[in-house]
This record gives C-alpha cells, sequence and structure tokens, in this order.
C-alpha cells in the first residue's frame, strides 16, 4: 500500500531518520520542522496519514493536531502522534486532541507499519466515501469525523474476565447500551445485532481473539464494525498480527479507564461519520438512478442497464427487446384537467405498466409522458405479446383522478429487438420509428420494428 506521509519532527535528524524508513517501505514522504510548516504541508500535500512528533518549541503536538483536527481541509487526514513519554495523561491530551494514535520514542519499525496500514486502510475507505458522496446528487453532508457520539451507541464486550468487563463497560459513554459476552461464540452474534463498537480481550488464553476478529472482519454484515483490541503491552507481535486482521485500535492491559473511554470515543466518532456517509450515498444513489413522479428508474439509469443487456446479446446471450411507449393526446389531460391530474395519470400509468411485467424486465420514465421497458431474454414476439397487454390495461378502465372522476387514456407503443452489434441509439430510434407509425396509423396500438438486418 503506497501512500504520501508527512514527518514532522523540530529535530532534523529524527525526520531524516523517519523518512528513510518510510523510504525504504516505499512510501511517498514529505517533511515538516515546525506546527505552522506542518498545517501548512497538511493542507497543501493533503497526505494520506501525518507523524506528529509531540515535543516542538514554538507550537507543540497537540495544538498542531487540534488544528489539523479543526481545519475541514484537513481533518479527515489520520494524525499519529510521537511521544517520548509513556505517560497516560500524554496519550489522554493527544486523543482529546483528536490524534487517531499513538506511537512511543524509539519508534519500532513493525508496531510502526502495523500501526500505519492500519490508519491507511480506514483513509482509503472513507476517502472513497467522501469522493462518492462528493460525486453524489446529495452532496452536502452535515456533521464530520468530530462531532459528538451518539448516545445510543452499542458497545459489544468480549472477555472471559468479568471483572476486566466490567472495568471497560464503566469506561464507554454514559448512555451507550454495552452487552458483555463472557462466551466468546456468542460474539459473532452480537457484533451482527447492529453494534457499532466490538472490544475483544485477545488477552484471554482460553479462546482465540484473533479468531474472532478475523471473522468479524471477513462477515459482511460485520466488516465496517471497529474492533478495539486489549493486547499485552510486551506482546507487540500479537498487537501487530491484530492490526493486521484489520482490528483498528489496540489497547494495552492494564487497561486505563480514561484512554480506554477516549480510544472508543474515537472509533464510535468514525463509526457515526462512515455510517451517515453511507447512507446519504444510498439516498444519493437512488435519487440519481429514480424518477421522482413515478418511482420508475430514470433515463440514465435505463440506458447504462439497457447498453449491458445490449453488449451480452451481441456477445451470444440471450436477446433484449426494447419497448416505447407514448400516452396519447396527454396535453389534453393536462389542458382540461390541469397539470396534477396529468401527474395523476402518469403515476397510476406507470403502476399499470408494473403490473404487466415481468421481474427481469426494467421500467423507466423516459422523458415526459414517454416510457420504456428493456425486456431481457426476450426476442421480438414476446415483446409484442408484452405490448399489447400493457396497452389493454391502459384502455380497459379510466384513469381516476384526485376529484373523484375518471379519464379514459390509451397509448401506443413502438417495439424493437435489439440486432447483433447494434449501438443503442440505433436500437432507440427503430423502437421510435415504430412508435410513430403507431401514432400515424390512428394511436391506441402496438406496432414492431422490422427484425431484420438493415
Ligand atoms: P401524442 O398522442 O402525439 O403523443 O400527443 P401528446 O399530447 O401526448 O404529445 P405532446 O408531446 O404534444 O405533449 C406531451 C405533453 O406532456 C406536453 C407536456 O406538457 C406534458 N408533460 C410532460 N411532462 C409532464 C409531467 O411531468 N407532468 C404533466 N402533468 N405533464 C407533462
Ligand atoms: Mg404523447
Ligand atoms: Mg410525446
Amino acid at each position: 500500500m503506497s501512500a504520501r506521509i508527512l514527518v514532522v519532527d523540530d529535530l532534523a535528524a529524527n525526520v531524516r531518520l523517519l523518512e528513510a524508513r518510510l523510504q525504504a517501505e516505499y512510501f511517498d514522504v514529505c517533511t515538516a520542522t515546525n506546527g505552522e510548516e506542518a498545517i501548512a504541508a497538511a493542507r497543501a500535500e493533503q497526505p494520506d496519514l501525518i507523524l506528529l512528533d509531540v515535543m516542538m518549541p514554538l507550537m507543540d503536538g497537540y495544538e498542531t493536531c487540534s488544528r489539523i483536527k479543526d481545519d475541514p481541509s484537513t481533518r479527515h487526514i489520520p494524525v499519529v502522534m510521537v511521544t517520548a513519554l509513556e505517560q497516560r495523561e500524554d496519550r489522554i491530551r493527544g486523543l482529546e486532541a483528536g490524534a487517531d494514535d499513538f506511537l512511543t520514542k524509539p519508534i519500532d519499525d513493525v508496531t510502526m507499519f502495523a500501526r500505519v496500514r492500519s490508519l491507511l486502510r480506514l483513509k482509503a475507505v472513507l476517502d472513497e466515501l467522501r469522493y462518492r458522496e462528493s460525486n453524489s446528487a446529495m452532496s452536502g453532508l452535515g456533521g464530520d469525523v468530530h462531532d459528538d457520539v451518539d448516545a445510543s451507541a452499542r458497545v459489544v464486550i468480549v472477555s472471559t474476565d468479568p471483572r476486566a468487563t466490567t472495568r471497560y463497560a464503566a469506561a464507554m459513554p454514559a448512555q451507550a447500551d454495552v452487552r458483555h459476552i463472557h462466551e466468546p461464540a456468542a460474539a459473532i452474534a452480537a457484533a451482527r445485532d447492529s453494534a457499532d463498537l466490538l472490544i475483544v480481550d485477545l488477552t484471554a488464553p482460553d479462546y482465540d481473539g484473533l479468531r474472532l476478529c478475523a471473522r468479524v472482519r471477513s462477515d459482511a454484515a460485520t466488516r465496517q464494525l471497529p474492533i478495539l483490541a486489549v493486547v499485552r503491552p510486551d506482546d507487540i507481535q500479537h498487537a501487530v498480527r491484530a492490526l493486521d486482521l484489520g482490528v483498528n485500535d489496540i489497547i494495552h492491559r492494564p487497561v486505563d479507564a480514561g484512554e480506554l473511554a477516549a480510544r472508543a470515543r474515537t472509533q464510535l466518532r468514525r463509526k457515526r461519520y462512515a455510517d451517515r456517509l453511507r447512507s446519504h450515498l444510498d439516498e444519493g444513489m437512488e435519487l440519481a438512478v429514480t424518477d421522482p413522479l413515478t418511482g420508475l428508474h430514470n433515463r440514465r439509469y435505463i440506458s447504462s442497464r439497457l447498453r449491458q443487456a445490449m453488449d451480452s446479446a451481441s456477445n451470444g446471450g440471450a436477446p433484449v427487446s426494447l419497448l416505447l411507449a407514448d400516452i396519447d393526446h396527454f396535453k389534453r389531460i393536462n389542458d382540461s384537467h390541469g397539470h396534477e391530474a396529468g401527474d395523476t395519470v402518469l403515476r397510476d400509468f406507470a403502476a399499470r405498466l408494473l403490473q404487466g411485467l415481468r421481474a427481469l424486465d426494467l421500467a423507466a420514465r423516459y422523458g415526459g409522458e414517454e416510457f420504456v421497458v428493456v425486456m431481457p431474454g426476450a426476442g421480438l414476439a414476446e415483446a409484442r405479446i408484452a405490448a399489447e397487454r400493457l396497452r389493454s390495461a391502459v384502455a380497459e378502465s379510466g384513469f381516476r383522478l384526485n376529484d373523484g372522476s375518471s379519464v379514459p387514456v390509451t397509448v401506443s407503443i413502438g417495439v424493437a429487438q435489439a440486432r447483433r452489434g447494434e449501438a443503442l441509439d440505433s436500437l432507440v430510434r427503430r423502437a421510435d420509428d415504430a412508435l410513430y407509425a403507431a401514432k400515424n396509423a390512428g394511436r391506441n396500438q402496438v406496432q414492431a420494428a422490422d427484425n431484420a438486418a438493415a
């Protein structure tokens, strides 16, 4: 995993040392020797990670970190604080300044690279979500990583040591819903039950905590669930394996309640942020592919699906046919009953359209009072039958309006089957020509385009 890392340290020798070690692992490194420079570099270079020395003259690491995390253009960049002291106060202060992780000097490579890889994976996921969000139909997500943690967070604690579990639980946010699992076999089910954070004690001798973490990571339902693992401070290999398996953060035993609280809060905030990005994205995607009036697919979506089906048909797959339907004299409905009545007819039309289709068929509003149906697997004969079914379903009974009255509606339909290697525009044109023929021949009827190659 290649990435750009900003190294910040007031001692040039330290900078060069870290730079060399990171470059040896093919990371792209940029550097800064004080807080101001670091903030400017973070903005300008948009690194994927910042390794930030705590002890610096003028502006120390805490303040630098706070300012990076306060700036909307840099707050998504993970910050790892590098400290000379193994003091809990320092770590908690750092976490409160928004630091994502800590390394203690002298830094051992194994731990550093495991931490760095873990944070880069996380950032890659968030970047992808942020990117899609900024390109989706509904940009402008409120809030960010630094919002307060939802009071209703669900935390699952897995440990066979009841006393430890009770202490961990006490460090969770006051209103969190905390579940204790003393029987690891039950942990997966608890994690799947809309958990927001999983705390796994990896120090218990009587079960394989790493295996549990791996299973949580590989299960689609819990892939995004943050995992905080409790490890022994002398067991670096265990910690590194945990991080490489996808554990998000580790904390050493004996667990300091303040540090656990701060680390849990960081994980819960990120989870909430990612959840919100995802749900926004789903809404955005839905809007981007759906016609708001009828709930059918929109033109953009259907065009891409039609193209896929045509490609597959051209490559020897099943045939595909297209049905183009246009409501007859729709303008008159608007003119005599009003635009809203027209909208009601369009919605009812969509409903009647859907009723006559197979599960495989894709219906879309193509524009105004024009609809298309893509029928994968259907030849021209089948498509004609479906079109005739729709025509009669529309004509057989009037469309009810909001005022209780009812208007007769008819539809004209053109049908065409894709030829091998045919372009989308050509198929649509042939269906449109058939539709035009149906209008000319008196409306309320189906016409099919010639199936033979041109
Ligand atoms: P034809 O039988 O030749 O298709 O006649 P028509 O009146 O259906 O066709 P024309 O294309 O002349 O008119 C279509 C009308 O559809 C004009 C437009 O105002 C109306 N229309 C387009 N979109 C909407 C909509 O979303 N809601 C409503 N109520 N009317 C719409
Ligand atoms: Mg019309
Ligand atoms: Mg029209």
